[in-house]
């Protein structure tokens, strides 16, 4: 492994950790609510307070979205009909929006929900220069049981904020963010998602900008929050499986001491030029490995995972760790992880008990799995493409074939995943009050 932390100075404690620190010193200006149950960085760097007079916390507004003000379009859209180009094309947003403004004197003004429609932004303003944005993604349910469920959105928000720390955009309670998120799908979830369209969604995206009209390369001073929801189809149904092309060694999407395990913008955009590369070569989605042992890490914006049985014979799902902060935490990750661990430990309809397992694993692992016939099943798993099955990885010049069931179909450990998550998230399979499905009220 390089080794590319530089030793910390432990005399002083100042000069090490930047970043560390940096996080803690925003979250102390700009949501002291949230320093105690912080574990968005190391506990190695706990900032003495009494040891920075300088940073003496300021009376900041925190978000509050009980002060939320609402103005309601005087011109709402059509929904388009399922299955629509527009409903593909992601570009048709609901009729409402959520935004909350932020500068550095005043902390966050009180949040409004207001028709959709465009920024305002300064040529200058930092996002648009230096990366400054991070977002989410989660999903709006249309149960089959007729209600309006999120999955686990806790763990996006709580995520949001350590996004938002890491490139320096100001923090906020994430129940707060939550609330807002709410209400926006409370007041659109009726209309855009209507009670005849079961096992439909909505994509919701919270995004924060630094919007400080000024060119100068330092910490923002200005920041916008939104949150908007979009109209988004399926993208599960692959025929044949998810198609994957193994990075090569000129595009590493992530690396240890980097910001990979944050949702902020930077880690996307530099990775679209080989994500069109493999689109027009045939592939969904690129396979991202690290380093020249060929970690397996991720497949696109998804996380990644195996179904193999050892040469010993034990049978096993494995994804790659989150330890050196090159992985994404997935909320579907963490899902599928835990109920693997909690339902597959003994064995589950007919299937045989499987061992979850999170840990560095490469390319040579997956290639000899396949070759010795022990490779199972692999497949992706993210809100955007939900659980998808893989049913190929082109890898240094050959194609693999993954495993899959018959005639094409989710290979058998792959599908009864799916259908556990697919049980909490639309409110069947007898998970219509599983505590990760959270019940919005609509309006
Ligand atoms: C968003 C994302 C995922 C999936 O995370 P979920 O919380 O499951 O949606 C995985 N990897 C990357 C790089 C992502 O951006």
């Amino acid at each position: 492994m390089p080794s590319i932390a530089v030793t910390p100075h432990e005399e002083n404690g100042n000069v090490s950790d930047l970043t560390a620190q940096g996080i803690k010193h925003a979250l102390q200006k700009t949501a002291p609510s949230q320093l105690k149950s912080a574990s968005l960085s190391d506990s190695t760097t706990q900032v003495h307070s009494a040891n920075h007079q300088h940073d003496a916390p300021t009376p900041l507004a925190e978000l509050d979205a009980s002060l939320l003000q609402t103005t309601y379009t005087t011109s709402p859209r059509p929904v388009p009909a399922l299955g629509s180009p527009e409903m593909a094309s992601q570009k048709v947003c609901t009729d409402h929006m959520i935004q909350a403004r932020w500068t550095s004197s005043t902390g966050w003004d009180a949040p409004t929900l207001q028709p959709y429609g465009p920024l305002s932004l300064m040529p200058t303003a930092s996002c648009l220069h230096y990366a400054t944005e991070c977002f989410e993604g989660m999903k709006l349910y249309r149960g089959y049981d007729g209600k309006l469920r999120l999955f686990r959105p806790q763990l996006n928000c709580a995520r949001m904020l350590m996004s938002t720390s890491r490139i320096a955009l100001p923090g906020f309670p994430p129940e707060e963010l939550l609330k807002l998120i709410v209400r926006l799908c409370a007041t659109d979830g009726a209309k855009w998602l209507p009670k005849d369209r079961p096992g439909s969604f909505l994509y919701i995206r919270p995004t924060m900008i630094a919007s400080d009209p000024a060119l100068g390369v330092q910490r923002p001073t200005e920041a916008l929050l939104f949150v908007i929801l979009t109209c988004f189809a399926p993208m599960d149904a692959l025929d044949g499986g998810m198609r994957l092309l193994a990075s090569k060694d000129d595009m590493v999407r992530a690396w240890p001491g980097g910001f990979g395990y944050a949702k902020v913008g930077a880690n996307y955009g530099p990775s679209l030029v080989a994500q069109g590369e493999a689109r027009a070569l045939g592939y969904h989605q690129i396979l991202w490995l690290f380093g020249e042992e060929c970690f397996v890490t991720e497949a696109g914006a998804s996380n990644f995972f195996v179904v193999w049985r050892t040469r010993e014979g034990v049978m096993q799902i494995v994804t790659a760790c989150l330890t050196e902060r090159i992985v994404l935490d997935g909320v579907t990750r963490r899902s599928v992880l835990e109920l693997a661990r909690e339902r597959f430990a003994i064995g589950y309809e007919g299937l045989e008990a499987v061992e979850v397992v999170e840990r560095k694993f490469s390319m040579a692992e997956v290639v000899e799995a396949v070759e010795e016939g022990r490779l199972i099943e692999a497949f992706a798993a993210g809100t955007a493409w939900f659980v998808a099955p893989v049913g190929h990885i082109h890898f240094r010049g050959k194609d693999f074939k993954v495993p899959m069931g018959e005639n094409g179909q989710s290979g058998r450990y792959t599908a009864v995943v799916k259908e556990w998550l697919r049980g909490i998230m639309w409110g069947t399979n007898g998970q219509e009050s599983h505590e990760w499905g959270h019940i919005v009220d609509e309006k």
